[in-house]
């Protein structure tokens, strides 16, 4: 056996971010504070204070058994356990043995719905907690929603149609720039002293110290603002003294948030659910939460019209002004000279548009291209992320798309005329980002918002040094007396060069005020399907040998848990009790009153007690080989882990191959194999409520179930998958997982789980976003549970998932030059550090619907779309689903052809920025989770499903529409070299068999899988410098691996295909196909642009589009 024997704790701290993490410490006078996290560490092992987590456990199924079938007296004492059975090790039990278990498969918990109601419960447990959250109607997409009123309707869609109608809801968005958060130039600050030590290093910190300060910066009250011609005009890098406005005349904008004040925990759950949102007041309430006004001194209000200052938008923005900028004062105190004349505006589409009438220009995002005659628009390389027309110094500190991306990257001002636009506004986001530099702040005092409690960013304006003015709410906030120093430059009085205010993406070490209790240790709980079913399938093998090799590399520290179950029909616990010389067995085969041996042996440190643990893993894909029991208890066994992780919480990985057939959560097969094509009646939705109640159970107690579904036959994921959904886990799917009949999935769970089991976690974390005030944000995508209107539930957090939320224009934005949005993820990390990531984006706001199309991310739109889809097939119907997508593209291309396009002509016409768009959905309805026709299996479809919800935008664009090179010619010119390897970059080629050649080699990415198909008359180079083999006709049929060989060709293509792979958190199988293999199917499903039996080509859509939008 392999056994590496690691040192323990070799993730460092660098591990749990990056490489490059970049610690500040605070100024001089607050560190005695700056690790008050880690002090607390040192007690954390309490699990102290469960009252208050304990709001959400069911008080049900009490921990003792309540039947004497066991005498099971106590935890600690194992032998009256399950009959004779006491006292076993890991010996297998013979199998003839039963110990009573009483089958009843479909009995179900007090506290579960009777299977009988299952049918009548699925319409309301759909996607929504709450009965009527689908009352919208649902015959018409439109993407202006009601905002979302109940509390836990996560997953909720509302549809309702608007057409047209000058509804009032906010929009949102925050796209990205490109700007990566890796850059900190505070390093270089002017005067500043050459940075040492700045960072880190608490104590270390240089000792400036109080300056007076009343003689610099006259803190009240500055002179008034500049005139506000037209609107805010300022800029950012010289932002002017300005002193708030008048304080009479400007009302005060409504002022949100849970609680004002800091230490005010009181957050109401406004909806009076049960929840109590103790994170909530942790957190802060966000604009959803409960309004009222300020409580703030009136004199700090201020007008948001009154735009001096800081981020606002290039002066030229405003097609009135001139880019000498009107009204800009120079600031004295802060910012660098150079920067109070305008920079030039930056260039971006808006100003061309505005001007557009005058000057007969027009960007490129909105020339009209015929897509009838224009057939080639995919372009050879990756599509990028549209740059939001802002000014370019407020542009290069902007959030980096990858992380935070808006559909519009142009807001429209109101929500008429987004209605008007037909395009969905919303956020995709990917919050947890594995970051290979990352701004970290230890600070005693965190910089928020007194009213809406958003976090200082660098769009906040500084009205001088003493105040700034909130981007989200318009308040006006006090700097704090620490702020003043800046631990980059060790210069005092330059709070605007804060990393805070210089980072859009930054993470702080928070204080204890945001702690509910002391961080808990890192507690991974694996639970293994062990019938006879999944021994068969040899996976327990791979996973206990992949479990062993990575053992030193869970992310933890030395309070790390770890612990073990394992499930028939009956459930086995293992003891690792120090001082054991082997695990110990208990076996529980009551399933149906589940009850936790001797939990404090269960779940154990795992520095202290490796060798036991390691012996179990050794030990365990053996223990049942010639197990004959082929029942599976799913319910009851996570039902027990449940239990066992309760006090902690943490992370459960359960391995399941089969449908589960015993006790709770019993389920039966839904699947018709003859009715797979039928567009309705499938079964999308959960058929119990089970896992979705245990799955809240669990978030409730920061537990989180990530889901392994090994299985060749029908398991209902559609059921199973709950348990992952709303306790914020992740859903793998290895379909007819085989050792031996499937080798190549092998390999894809053991380097997908090394991946899983190795990368960063945080555990008891929240998430809230907020936005400026005027939109609103309504509908959530992802894997979470929503706790109070809008604080996400993040059990664990993971950095390979994504969410994406829908948003609004509740008010009218006018006079805002941009708007801002922010997400913030509170989170203990492995190392029990509370930490809070945040991310922050500016985009502008338009007033014209040809400025909207100008900014319209396509890829953003067709993500967001495909979010709604599978909303839309759970509650509606995957036509109906399909029949919005479709929707999507002609009304928007209509409204762009009536209202947009002053010169009508033949053909169809999209701007250039959506010229994508047809192509994206076209493939989205060829895609597993929406296409109809007979192939696709239920699991199957639900998987893609999952994945939809769950993936970064990046991979659900890869997913629906790969990446097609030819690979037969492949050469180093424009190739990258990334750590002296060349990484040829071939072209991008469109999907449709006219662009392959039989003389060619060509390489499909589709995200999780990839095909290489050769050409019949493949040139014999490439067979024999490549593929390794003597000629075609000796290609092997099943060929999954290309041999490496010694030649410049092979070490090419290997080179780029790993390069491929080595960016994703996955795995991609890579299919070696040639032109008449039984693989060939595939390969051609995924020609997007081609016919296909069930779908029409992409040149067939465009024309029944245009039908459509020239009616
Ligand atoms: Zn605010």
């Amino acid at each position: 056996m392999a056994q590496p024997g690691r040192p323990p704790a070799a993730v460092g701290h660098s591990g749990q971010n990056g490489a490059g993490e970049q610690r500040y410490t605070n100024g001089p006078v607050q560190n005695s504070l700056v690790h008050s996290s880690q002090m607390s560490d040192g007690q954390g092992y309490s699990s102290a204070v469960p009252g208050l987590y304990s709001h959400q456990v069911p008080a049900k199924v009490p921990l003792q058994p309540s039947s004497g079938q066991y005498n099971f007296g106590g935890s600690q004492n194992v032998s009256p356990l399950s009959n004779q059975r006491s006292g076993q090790t890991i010996n297998r039990p013979s199998m003839g043995h039963t110990s009573v278990v009483p089958l009843q498969h479909a009995s179900s918990g007090p506290q579960m719905l009777p299977p009988s109601q299952n049918s009548a419960a699925v319409p309301s447990s759909s996607s929504s907690f709450v009965p009527g959250a689908h009352n919208a109607a649902l015959s018409n997409w439109q993407y202006d929603q009601t905002p979302m009123s109940q509390p836990t309707g996560s997953q909720t869609h509302h549809f309702a149609h608007i057409a047209g109608t000058a509804s009032t809801h906010p929009s949102l968005s925050l796209s990205g720039s490109t700007n990566p958060p890796t850059s900190h130039q505070y390093t270089v600050s002017p005067g500043g002293p050459p940075l040492q030590n700045s960072y880190m290093k608490p104590g270390s910190v240089p000792a400036p110290v109080n300056r007076p300060l009343a003689s610099v910066f006259p803190p009240a009250r500055s002179p008034p603002g500049p005139p506000p011609v037209g609107g805010p005009t300022l800029v950012r890098p010289s932002a002017p003294p300005v002193g708030p406005p008048p304080t009479s005349s400007v009302p005060h904008p409504p002022l949100n948030s849970a609680s004002n004040h800091e230490g005010d925990v009181t957050a109401t759950a406004s909806d009076g659910s049960l929840v109590q949102n103790s994170y909530d007041a942790i957190e802060g309430g966000g604009f959803m939460a409960t309004t009222f006004p300020s409580p703030a001194p009136q004199n700090l209000n201020l007008g948001r019209s009154i735009g001096y200052s800081y981020p606002t938008l290039p002066p030229a923005y405003q097609s009135a002004s001139s880019p000498g900028a009107p009204g800009m004062q120079s600031s004295p105190l802060q910012y660098p000279a150079g920067s109070q004349s305008f920079p030039q505006p930056a260039l971006g589409g808006n100003h061309l548009t505005a001007s557009m009438g005058r000057l007969s220009l027009q960007p490129e995002g909105l020339r009209p291209i015929n897509l009838l005659q224009e057939r080639n628009i995919l372009p050879v390389t990756p599509l990028q992320a549209p740059v939001p027309n802002l000014h370019e110094e407020i542009q290069k500190l902007n959030c980096n798309p990858e992380l935070f991306r808006c559909t519009l990257t142009n807001i429209p001002q109101t929500q008429a005329l987004l209605n008007k636009a037909k395009l969905p506004l919303g956020l995709l986001l990917h919050p947890f980002k594995d970051l290979s530099q990352l701004p970290v702040v230890t600070s005693s005092t965190i910089v928020r918002c007194r009213s809406c409690r958003t976090y200082i960013n660098p769009f906040v304006s500084f009205l001088d040094q003493r105040r700034w003015k909130c981007n989200l709410c318009y308040r006006v906030n006090d700097v704090p007396e620490e702020f003043m120093y800046n631990p980059v430059t060790r210069v005092y009085g330059e709070p605007h060069k804060r990393p805070e205010v210089q980072n859009a993406t930054i993470e702080f070490m928070a204080p204890s005020e945001y702690m509910l209790r002391p961080p808990q240790p890192p507690v991974y709980l694996f639970v293994f399907d062990v019938s006879h079913n999944a021994i068969e399938t040899g996976y327990l093998n791979t996973v206990c040998k992949t479990l062993l090799d990575n053992l030193d590399l869970l992310p933890g520290n030395t309070r790390t848990k770890i612990g073990f179950i394992t499930f028939d029909s009956t459930i086995h616990f293992y003891s690792l009790q120090e001082g054991l010389s082997q695990p110990q067995m208990l076996i529980v085969s009551d399933i149906e009153d589940v009850f936790i041996p001797m939990p404090e042996n269960l779940l154990v440190n795992l520095n202290e007690n490796k060798e036991l643990i390691q012996d179990l893993l050794r030990t365990l894909p053996q223990m049942f080989t010639k197990s004959l029991e082929t029942q599976s208890a799913l319910g009851p066994a996570l039902q027990a882990a449940f239990k066992l992780m309760s006090p902690t919480g943490g992370r459960i990985s359960v391995f399941q191959t089969q449908l589960p057939s015993l006790g709770v959560g019993a389920l039966k097969s839904r699947e018709e194999p003859n009715q797979r094509a039928a567009a309705k009646d499938i079964h999308l939705t959960p058929s119990t409520d089970f896992y979705k109640k245990l799955a809240l159970d669990c978030s409730g107690q920061q537990v989180a179930v990530d889901l392994f579904l090994l299985s060749g036959q029908y398991s209902d994921l559609a059921s199973l998958g709950c348990i992952s959904r709303y306790s914020a886990g992740s859903v793998y799917y290895y379909q007819s997982y085989h050792h031996q009949h499937n080798p190549v999935q092998v390999e894809k769970l053991q380097k997908e789980l090394k991946r899983y089991v190795t990368r960063k976690i945080g555990f008891e974390a929240v998430m809230r976003i907020r936005c400026t005030k005027g939109l609103s944000i309504h509908t959530f995508h992802g894997n979470f549970f929503v706790r109070s209107t809008d604080l996400l539930s993040l059990p664990n957090v993971n950095p390979d998932a994504g969410y994406a939320v829908q948003m609004s224009v509740e008010e009218s934005l006018t006079d805002m030059p941009v708007v801002s949005f922010q997400s913030a993820l509170l989170y203990t990390s492995s190392k029990g550090e509370r930490r809070i990531r945040v991310h922050t984006m500016c985009l502008p706001v338009v007033t014209t619907l040809s400025d909207v199309y100008l900014g319209a991310d396509v890829q953003a739109i067709t993500g967001l779309l495909a979010n709604m889809a599978v909303d839309r097939s759970v509650s509606a119907s995957l036509s109906d689903a399909r029949d919005a997508l479709v929707n999507a593209v002609i009304d928007s291309l209509s409204a762009y052809r009536s209202l947009v396009l002053s010169i009508q002509q033949p053909g169809l016409m999209a701007p250039y920025s959506l010229r994508l768009f047809p192509l994206h959905v076209l493939a989205l309805l060829k895609q597993k989770a929406f296409q109809t026709g007979t192939n696709i299996r239920l699991d199957e479809r639900i998987f893609t499903m999952c994945q939809v919800k769950n993936q970064p935008l990046i991979y659900l664009m890869l997913m629906t529409h790969p990446n097609l090179y030819r690979v037969d010619n492949l050469t180093d010119e424009g190739a990258l070299n990334i750590n002296d390897r060349t990484i040829p970059q071939p072209p991008i080629l469109q999907l449709s068999v006219e662009k392959l050649s039989r003389d060619g080699a060509y390489l499909m990415d589709a995200g999780s899988v990839m095909f290489m198909w050769v050409g019949k008359n493949c040139g014999q180079n490439f067979i024999s410098q490549v593929l390794g083999v003597p000629s075609y006709a000796s290609i092997p049929q099943n060929m999954t691996h290309l041999p490496e060989l010694e030649t410049a060709e092979s070490i090419r293509t290997i080179a780029f295909i790993s390069w491929l792979r080595e960016q994703r958190p996955f795995f991609p199988i890579l299919y070696i196909i040639r032109d008449e293999g039984p693989l060939k199917s595939s390969f051609l499903q995924n020609m997007i642009e081609d016919r296909t039996e069930s779908a029409l080509s992409y040149y067939e859509f465009l024309l029944h589009i245009q039908q459509q939008v020239n009616k």
